[in-house]
């Protein structure tokens, strides 16, 4: 029997170029000025490793203290190799700290710690032990936020497209800037609008009946709050397709969201809702209601590839949401924004490789899980 022998959280944080002045996600928050991921390395005593990642940017060192201080804990001296039944206890053990949040943050880093050790074991890359033939994707460039900036916005897509990428999506909120993208670049190139939960059902529906003739690809999250499922479905009556579920939290809450009606594309995330195990019921629930699924999938490490794998096993492989940015110090080589498409590495796992000595002055903070005394 293996057991879990260590774990250690290392929070990297890379700078990056967004070609364009920046701006906050959202109006009124801190202009993001490096990327960060919280990593995971969980080791088994037969001294193999599994990486793992959990949700994410500002709220990582909430995070980090969720997995130092109670998750972490918890998993020293279990034996990973039934994942199911191991998450399964594990959600069952700490559902009063919360289902939304940073003690699920965790839960999906450890989660996908597991499968990329299970995945090594057994001497195959992940999407081929899901049940995937083939390991190439495209992905799609997720501009950042450029506060309404139509030059800058306009100039992105151009580089987008010049790049190869087929569709883009932007975090903009304005009709002028949604036009100045749609102008940008050729009608076949898919401009999708991710305007992150302004809106009250009234408004976003006068939104849409603005620009629904415009040849957007889809609207996500226009409504506030996330979980307003009725209202969005509501919205999407108007005749636009509408994303959503990077705020959904649980195969159930995903349930609801599908039996209300209120999504076109179902949008959960991996480094949010659990990590893998969650994500495959997900993706289940959602392919059984005829909805389609492209993930969520704001990260840069091992949640990164996570995604990647898990779509490469989905019996249509999806577009692989990837931010468009340049880092000047590539988090690991299968990193690269700027690429249109990611060939997964045959190597067993995940194949996250980082060159640990050109990131190690990027380590905002490494530490060691100890046991609970
Ligand atoms: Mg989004």
């Amino acid at each position: 029997m293996k057991k879990i022998k260590s774990i250690e959280s290392i929070r990297v944080s890379v700078p990056f170029e967004t070609g364009g002045a920046r701006q906050g996600m959202r109006p009124g928050l801190t202009p993001w000025m490096k990327m960060e991921s919280l990593m995971l390395r969980v080791e088994t005593d037969d001294g193999i490793s599994g990486w793992g990642e959990g949700f994410g940017h500002f709220v990582n060192p909430a995070t980090e203290a969720a997995l130092q201080t109670q998750v972490g804990p918890w998993f020293l001296g279990r034996d990973p190799s039934d994942i199911h039944s191991l998450m399964d206890l594990a959600h069952r053990s700490f559902f009063g700290f919360g289902r939304h949040g940073p003690v699920m943050y965790a839960l999906s880093a450890v989660d996908i710690a597991l499968w990329d050790l299970a995945a090594k074991r057994s001497g195959q890359p992940l999407f081929r032990m899901l049940g995937g033939s083939h390991g190439e994707l495209r992905r799609y460039a997720s501009l950042m936020r450029y506060g309404g900036d139509a030059e800058a916005i306009a100039a992105n897509c151009v580089r987008a497209r010049d790049a190869g990428f087929s569709m883009i999506k932007l975090h903009e909120r304005e009709i002028p800037a949604f036009l100045a993208a749609r102008e940008s670049v050729e009608p076949e190139v898919q401009i999708t609008l991710d305007v992150n939960c302004p809106w009250s059902v009234k408004e976003a529906r006068g939104v849409v009946r603005s620009i629904r003739e415009e040849n957007f690809h889809w609207l996500e999250e226009p409504v506030w709050p996330p979980d307003d499922f009725e209202g969005l479905a509501v919205v999407r009556e108007e005749g636009m397709a509408i994303a959503a579920g990077e705020n959904v939290h649980t195969v159930h809450e995903l349930k609801r969201c599908l039996e209300a009606g209120a999504v076109d594309v179902a949008q959960p995330s991996v480094a949010k809702v659990g990590g893998i195990t969650p994500m495959r019921r997900m993706i289940d629930l959602a392919h059984s209601f005829g909805v389609r699924v492209v993930p969520h999938s704001f990260y840069w490490g091992p949640g990164y590839l996570a995604t990647a794998h898990v779509i490469a096993a989905m019996p249509e492989p999806a577009l692989l949401e990837t931010t468009f940015v340049s880092f000047e110090i590539p988090p690991h080589p299968l990193m690269d924004p700027m690429q249109p498409t990611l060939v997964l590495s045959e190597s067993a796992g995940l194949g996250f490789e980082p060159d640990w000595q050109a990131l190690e002055p990027l380590v905002v903070n490494r530490q060691r899980v100890t046991a609970r005394q």
